[in-house]
């Protein structure tokens, strides 16, 4: 961070700060790691500022992804044509056992670094692959080194979800690590440093109640908010919302993941709980994990937030998920009203919505709004300068319209983290694109090796049931051109 302060000036401003003006023409001065003013025009004395010049751009909070498996970056784009359960065969049973404590960290790296490139600012990492002590380390390393607001979510390791690609019906036996204890008390201790700690559980469709409780209850001594996945697919059929009410365990520090197929009355459970809702409306369109679930949690009254999840399958683009949830709830009401015979006069969710979602519902899903999450006066400086000035950007004439519709991460100018500049003028500050290049190819060379796989398209044969749904048929006719 700068000794001196720093006035952006001249931009557009989307606060996303609900008692601020939508957006308007202002200024934004950052002193140490917060926004201390957000105004039309702020008084300072030239010398003690650095100006930043934003005239012809976007000045808005960074995005916030409340959860995505950044272990999988070096395998990016692998799996643009697989299910979920081609997934779990690839993912926990061919490439994740095979990680060393340095794949991680060049892993965690290439990920964050990505995620910060794409104006991400802050991003809950849930790490499903921490096969050893050496591991976590390497991973904590990474998230310290990165530059970017992050979490930490433990979610145990690729041994443990290995076995859902063999058995749809799989329920984990084992007792959660207790690793995440020494990771707690060794590096962890603060509650104002960049990188927190959190329980990324397997929660009640992946293992047995009795080991839903222990890892409740070691989030609940850890003083750890949760994070779980729930509605998957078929796995939904158990009604794992429902379980956890039953069980007290329906907390309102609980993050749920996708929801697509928990019932209505489930998600009211949420609601009524205040726990939170991370949809990753995209990749569970094109991975099979159900009709995204906007617009059921959107009438419970729950304001949802956004993840990527795996950039195995999906681009790591905040812009191409806000457009696909805007797609999914506006084409689902439009329909509804033709079939009632009539053509549609109102769009249900607007842009204004899904920025909302894709940054100040991230940060309180993750628990840090009252840090981060908008352009506040007193919340840290976590923001990005989005350049308006290429042909498919002027004349700007509704910022949160461009930012949804019309910009991309190549548009992104600059981004800064507490108050710290990590990308300007459209490159990463500190990045040697390089050197990370080697490192990332080699390290994906070596797990294509280990899991038999390769290069252009390749897709797993289902060794298992797949990890969804009902196993003997996804496994029996996978191949098969008879049926
Ligand atoms: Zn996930």
């Amino acid at each position: 961070m700068s000794d001196r302060d720093i006035l952006i000036r001249g931009g557009t401003i989307l606060s996303v700060d609900p008692d601020l003006p939508n957006e308007f023409i202002g200024e934004v001065l950052v002193r140490g790691s917060k926004i201390v003013a957000v105004a039309p025009k702020i008084e300072v004395s030239p010398e003690n500022v650095e100006i930043i010049d934003a005239t012809n751009s976007i000045v808005m909070p960074g995005f916030v992804d409340t959860h995505r498996h950044t272990w999988q970056a070096p395998l990016r784009y692998i799996g643009t044509d697989w299910t979920i359960a081609h997934y779990a065969e690839a993912m926990f049973r061919r490439f994740g056992p095979s990680y060393t404590p340095d794949d991680m960290f060049v892993a965690l790296q290439l990920g964050i670094a990505e995620a910060l490139e794409a104006g991400f600012t802050q991003l809950f990492d849930w790490n499903h692959n921490l096969l050893s002590p050496d591991h976590a380390d390497e991973v904590v390393r990474a998230h310290m080194e990165s530059g970017a607001r992050t979490i930490l979510g433990y979610g145990q390791s690729s041994r443990e979800w290995a076995a859902l690609a063999a058995r749809a019906d799989h329920k984990s036996i084992d007792a959660p690590s207790r690793d995440i204890e020494r990771l707690r008390k060794r590096y962890f201790t603060s509650n104002d440093q960049l990188t927190q700690l959190a329980m990324a559980a397997r929660g009640p469709e992946l293992s047995t109640l009795e080991v839903v409780k222990a890892e409740w209850e070691q989030a609940r001594d850890l003083d750890l908010r949760i994070s779980v996945h729930c509605g998957n697919g078929t796995w939904a059929k158990i009604r794992p919302v429902q379980i956890l009410r039953d069980n007290d365990l329906l907390w309102s520090n609980v993050t749920h993941i996708h929801c697509n197929g928990v019932t209505d009355e489930e998600i009211q459970m949420i609601a009524d709980s205040g726990g939170t809702v991370s949809l990753s409306v995209e990749e569970e369109m094109h991975m099979g994990h159900g009709h995204p679930a906007v617009e059921r949690v959107l009438r419970a009254g729950i304001r949802p937030s956004f993840s990527i999840d795996t950039c195995t399958n999906v681009s790591g683009s905040m812009f191409a998920l806000m457009k696909a949830a805007l797609s999914v709830v506006r084409g689902d009401s439009n329909e509804r009203r033709l079939r009632e015979g009539a053509d549609p006069i109102s769009l249900d969710l607007s842009v204004r919505d899904v920025i909302e979602f894709a940054t100040l519902q991230g940060a309180r899903a993750n628990g840090l709004d009252h840090l981060t999450g908008s352009l506040t006066p007193g919340k840290q400086a976590d923001l990005m300068i989005i350049a308006c000035d290429t042909v498919g950007m002027i004349p700007l004439n509704y910022a949160a319209g461009a930012v949804v519709m019309g910009a991309h991460q190549g548009n992104i100018d600059t981004v800064m983290v507490a108050g710290r500049i990590v990308k300007r003028h459209g490159k990463l500050v500190d990045l040697d694109i390089e050197s990370l290049r080697g490192r990332v190819e080699a390290c994906r060379d070596r797990l294509l090796e280990a899991g038999g796989a390769s290069l252009g398209g390749w897709v797993p044969e289902l060794t298992g049931a797949g990890a969804v749904g009902d196993g003997a048929v996804a496994a029996g006719h996978t191949h098969s051109h008879s049926h």
